[in-house]
């Protein structure tokens, strides 16, 4: 890598251009990068001359075997000193992201609780780190205010007010709706003081923001830490659990399989210790070949680089959303407060459906965006303003598989190769959705509540040379 290479030189598919409403191509914009970020070249390029090497592992005694083997066992040691983990006390399992991370916490975890105890998440957790809890912690939930910040006070009350059943507290390290980072070092103070332990989902914390678990004696410590590598710019299915070694050793894994025992008979199974006994199956090799490339990128890049233009960028879009009343944008959007928030942001368009909104941005600028709820049904609702009758009308239309017309907001969320340039173009769009503008006319699919012009959708097999296959829709 030289120097001179610009942060967009370094990932896969940004100029690419797609076609437009008025038949016109336009280099794509993605700011759709905390759903997923486009690989790096490294994370590509490593995965390529990987596959020449590539082999089944930890069961084959081929030479392929041995070396694919051993980048794999290898490879738990950058991770671990990406984050600061701690390779003596921790395990680092490799798992397919954050979900799968958090549901296998959330069966060991388990057994560590006794009947009565529970675990606390907060209000504004993505469905990943909520509904695992659903099944086995019992849990209770911190407020969050609109802004996405957890005052300590209220945890303390909550720790306090279970008297010590609270055994855990499962939290985003950063919402993936307002983009608010959360102090997580100051909350597992908190915890630790009333002998509970926490869990950071760091799946949009780590793309942004240095993640540093400390060591297990400081009173800020990470218990356990969950991210994915798609949205760290490689997206090759990997992704991290991080745990002490101590607690995954007792009970049984949330998976069962070979590659996890020491020795099976018909009527017993020994489980193996450490990271294996939670990896049962053939892992992913190249996905994690794949995330340790990408490491070593954020690594050379800087955090702090990737800061200061993530802070430009969000500020030109609260400066822009300010000229704006039609933009109602929740949480903070104060251009003089960006510092400690990532460019995730939420907002809606006065009588403008986000669907419609984000199908217009795309149709008519290449822009791609998010729009709903984000897997964060309960704070999207709480953001909203929605009254309780109104929810349990839009439940009712959902059990019914009717996706039309339900609340939720479209999010820009900026990854580090993203320009000012790219933003002028989105604020161009969204004045013309605003002004009513726009040239295409679009109905909605009710059954995915997503808009089209009145054409359809495009034939996208035109665009992918290695789709050679029928194209099927979805049923719901
Ligand atoms: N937690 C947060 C905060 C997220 O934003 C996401 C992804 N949208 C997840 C968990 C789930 O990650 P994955 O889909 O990679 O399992």
């Amino acid at each position: 890598m030289t120097g001179e290479m610009t942060l967009r030189d370094r990932i896969v598919g940004v100029d690419r251009k797609v076609p437009l409403l008025d038949g016109s191509l336009a280099t794509y914009i993605n700011f759709d990068n905390a759903a997923s970020t486009p690989p790096f070249k490294v994370a590509l390029e490593a995965v390529n001359s990987f596959m020449e090497w590539y082999s089944s592992i930890h069961r084959g005694a081929g030479f392929k075997s041995r070396l694919a083997s051993e980048v794999y066992d290898s490879s738990r040691a950058v991770v671990a000193d990406f984050v600061g983990a701690d390779p003596s006390r921790d395990s680092i399992i490799f798992v397919s992201g954050t979900t799968d991370a958090i549901n296998r916490l959330a069966f060991n975890f388990a057994y560590l609780l006794n009947p009565g105890e529970k675990v606390a998440i907060s209000g504004m957790e993505h469905h990943a780190n909520d509904l695992p809890w659903r099944r086995y912690g019992n849990p209770v939930r911190v407020p969050v205010s609109d802004e996405g910040i957890i005052d300590p006070d209220d945890l303390r009350t909550m720790l306090e007010k279970h008297k010590g059943t609270i055994r855990l507290f499962a939290v985003t390290g950063a919402s993936n709706v307002v983009g608010t980072v959360v102090p997580v070092h100051d909350l597992a103070e908190i915890c630790h003081k009333y002998g509970a332990k926490i869990l950071v989902d760091a799946a949009q914390l780590i793309p942004h923001c240095r993640v540093d678990m400390r060591a297990h004696d400081d009173p800020g410590h990470i218990d356990f830490l969950a991210f994915s590598a798609h949205k760290m710019y490689a997206p090759f299915g990997s992704g991290v659990l991080i745990a002490p070694t101590d607690l995954l050793n007792r009970g049984d894994p949330a998976i069962w399989g070979g590659g996890a025992v020491a020795t099976v008979a018909e009527d017993e199974v020994v489980w193996l210790e450490g990271p294996e006994r939670n990896e049962a199956g053939s892992p992913n090799v190249a996905g994690v070949v794949a995330m340790t490339a990408a490491m070593k990128e954020f690594k050379s890049i800087g955090y702090e680089t990737l800061q200061r233009m993530e802070e430009t960028l969000t500020k030109r879009f609260f400066q822009y959303a300010n000229t704006r009343p039609e933009i109602t944008v929740y949480g903070i959007s104060d251009p003089k407060r960006v510092q400690g928030r990532l460019g995730v942001i939420s907002f809606n368009i006065k009588n403008v459906h986000h669907a419609l909104g984000a199908a217009i941005l795309s149709y008519e600028g290449g822009i791609g965006v998010r729009n709903g709820c984000f897997c964060s049904h309960i704070y999207i609702l709480q953001l909203l303003r929605v009254p309780e009758e109104e929810r349990r009308i839009f439940r009712r239309q959902l059990r019914e598989g009717l996706h039309s017309n339900v609340p939720g907001a479209i999010r820009v969320s900026f990854g580090l190769y993203n320009t000012p340039e790219e933003l002028d173009r989105l604020t161009v769009v969204l004045d013309s959705i605003i002004e009513g503008r726009y040239r295409g006319a679009y109905r909605e699919d009710s059954v995915e509540g997503s808009y089209h012009p009145m054409g359809g959708p495009p034939d996208f097999r035109r665009y992918f040379d290695s789709w050679d296959f029928p194209k099927v829709r979805m049923q719901r």
